[in-house]
């Protein structure tokens, strides 16, 4: 069976229109559109039919019929137009007959494209892309009739969709189609006579440092722990555990300015709420999803952000970043390696010279080997417990009174200091207590490097 018998085929049977037809042999001929690819058969057999048709010969009779098929029911104006002038009788085609396919959605796309317009209005992006939830009814119909043809070269239906109103948007819009990383995926919901739009902005990423000065404050918002976030009395209805956060006193500015939905919070690793992050900073990536605005000054935010949170908290060093910036973040923070300073109260009173004695004992026992370290218990309700190795690289020491000392402890990333200090009841060995005899509690910590 040709490809011709095929068309000839399609049209006894239904109406559909040039689109149509050309997406139905899509596979076949490359560079032109399925709109050319359509004429082009009904052309090509519009030609083969009148010359044989002209010739006189045996299946010049089928030939009038089929240019009749082509004129009627494909409403093929060439067609027409040789059957005219052979003075060949035909019936008016049925003009208010649609596509079976597509019902002239196809000769509609400007609609589709003018329709995303609107939606577009005050949101700033370089690029898009189109993406399209069809109906069922399309889908069946559309799968039906290439069973039933045994059309084996067709492209989806979404596909051409996306694509020619993807053309026709970019025109309108002066900006490119973008396949990989679009700023904004357009979504039509395509029904036959009706469709609707919904629009994916491609989260925006910022890349920064934070401090905290003040102790009390977590890196995240916490849901009260009663109403988990409901509203209760305890929370005095605010829903959170602790008033503020790291991330609550910088976010909104950043939401705010690029008119996003909402954001999170990515850090490198975090410390417990008592704990200051001094130094330069820990590092963390700020998600804005569904940023209506991409281009930010980033200046004027870090100053807003850190002019309101005197003595709180600080951000530095803005950028924008990425996703994988955030996958590397979250893998890289068992590789850093953390200065701490913390302040040991010890149960006996020692002298400065059984201190000193102490101190090198400490550095001693953690050159020669890592600490292990079971799960804190205070911890182990979201960590999964197990036993974790870290490495010490180095302990300063300094005596302040008989029983309180100020540590500089450099370590692992995701060594729970406070439990390397007092053993966490025989968890963490060799802890600061076991090195001493007696036990040891980390009264006050910062971080004040995180390399
Ligand atoms: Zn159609
Ligand atoms: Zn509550």
């Amino acid at each position: 069976m040709t490809i011709f018998d095929k068309v000839i085929e399609i049209y006894q049977d239904k109406y559909i229109c040039f689109h149509c037809l050309g997406r139905m042999f899509s596979l076949l001929g490359t560079d032109t559109t399925n709109h050319d690819r359509g004429n082009s058969l009904l052309l090509a057999i519009t030609m083969d039919k009148h010359r044989a048709y002209l010739s006189q010969q045996d299946n010049h009779d089928n030939a009038s019929q089929i240019l009749k098929l082509l004129a009627e029911k494909a409403k093929y104006t060439p067609a027409q137009s040789v059957l005219e002038k052979e003075g060949i009788e035909y019936s008016k085609p049925d003009f208010a007959e649609k596509c079976y396919l597509c019902n002239d959605l196809f000769n509609d796309i400007g609609v589709y494209a003018k329709g995303a317009e609107k939606y577009l209005k005050g949101i700033e992006f370089t690029n898009f892309l189109i993406g399209t939830a069809l109906d069922a009814q399309i889908i069946n119909k559309e799968d039906n009739f290439k069973a039933i043809h045994n059309l084996l070269e067709a492209e989806s239906f979404k596909n051409h969709f996306n694509r020619e109103v993807g053309k026709e948007l970019s025109l309108i819009l002066s900006k490119p189609a973008e396949f990989r990383m679009p700023d904004i995926t357009i979504i039509y919901s395509v029904k036959f006579g009706s469709f609707d739009i919904t629009l994916l902005l491609r989260s925006l990423f910022i890349y920064s440092r934070y401090n905290k000065f003040a102790r009390g404050i977590p890196q995240t918002h916490w849901d009260c722990r009663l109403c988990r976030g409901k509203g209760c009395e305890s929370c005095k209805f605010t829903g959170k555990q602790y008033k503020t956060s790291v991330e609550e006193l910088i976010s909104p500015e950043f939401v705010n300015k690029a008119k996003a939905d909402g954001s999170k919070f990515h850090g490198a690793g975090r410390e417990d709420i008592d704990v200051r992050m001094l130094g330069t900073g820990r590092p963390f990536v700020l998600e804005l999803k569904n940023p209506k605005i991409r281009t930010l000054n980033l200046k004027k935010i870090q100053n807003k952000v850190n002019k309101s949170n005197k003595k709180k908290i600080k951000v530095s060093d803005l950028i924008y970043s990425s996703k994988e910036r955030v996958k590397n973040l979250k893998l890289s923070a068992e590789n850093t390696k953390k200065v701490y300073e913390a302040i040991v109260i010890s149960k006996e009173k020692i002298s400065k010279d059984t201190f000193d004695v102490l101190l090198k004992k400490l550095k001693t026992v953690y050159e020669k080997q890592k600490l292990q370290q079971r799960t804190p218990i205070r911890v182990s309700h979201r960590r999964a417990d197990k036993i974790r190795e870290k490495k010490i690289f180095r302990v300063e020491g300094k005596f302040i009174k008989p029983n309180v000392s100020e540590f500089i402890v450099e370590a692992q990333g995701g060594t729970y200091i406070k439990e390397l200090i007092s053993g966490d009841n025989g968890r963490t060995t060799p802890s600061f207590s076991d090195v001493y005899g007696f036990s040891l509690e980390c009264k006050k910590l910062d971080v004040l490097e995180i390399y």
